[in-house]
C-alpha cells in the first residue's frame, strides 16, 4: 500500500530519484540526502507502515527480513569494524518522514 503524498513511497515507485544501494521485492536500501556519517544509507520497507510504534504481528516476517539484510548491506558498504542502527520514533522521538526506515551509519574500512 503507498501514500501518494509520502516522499518514501515516491522513491519506492520511482517518481523521486536516489542513490540506491538494494533492493529486492520487500525493502529498499539508498544513501541518505544528508548523510551524518561517512556512509549513512535508510533500509525502508516498501509497505507505507508510519513509524516502529505502528507495526503489528503481521509485520513479523518483513521486520526479520529487514534485520537480517542489515547486516548484508553493511557488508557490502565495507562497514566491517561496525556500524550503527537507529529508528527514529514519532515527532518527540526525533522522526521528520513518517514513513518507517532504519538509519545505517558507519565508517568503511579497506
Ligand atoms: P528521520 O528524521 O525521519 O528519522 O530521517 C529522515 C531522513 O530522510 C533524514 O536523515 C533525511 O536526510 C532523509 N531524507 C529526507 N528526504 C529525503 C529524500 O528525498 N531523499 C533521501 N535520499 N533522503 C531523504
Ligand atoms: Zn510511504
Amino acid at each position: 500500500m503507498t501514500d501518494t503524498s509520502c516522499i518514501f513511497c515516491k522513491i519506492i515507485d520511482g517518481s523521486i530519484p536516489c542513490k540506491k544501494v538494494f533492493e529486492d521485492d520487500k525493502i529498499i536500501v539508498f544513501h541518505d540526502l544528508h548523510p551524518k556519517a561517512p556512509v549513512h544509507v535508510l533500509v525502508v520497507p516498501k509497505e507505507h507502515v508510519e513509524s516502529l510504534a505502528h507495526l503489528t504481528p503481521a509485520h513479523k516476517d518483513l521486520i526479520a527480513h529487514l534485520t537480517l539484510k542489515l547486516k548484508d548491506i553493511a557488508q557490502e558498504l565495507h562497514l566491517k569494524d561496525g556500524f550503527r542502527v537507529g529508528v527514529n520514533t514519532g515527532a518527540g522521538g526525533g522522526q521528520e518522514v513518517f514513513h518507517l526506515h532504519y538509519h545505517l551509519l558507519g565508517q568503511p574500512s579497506a
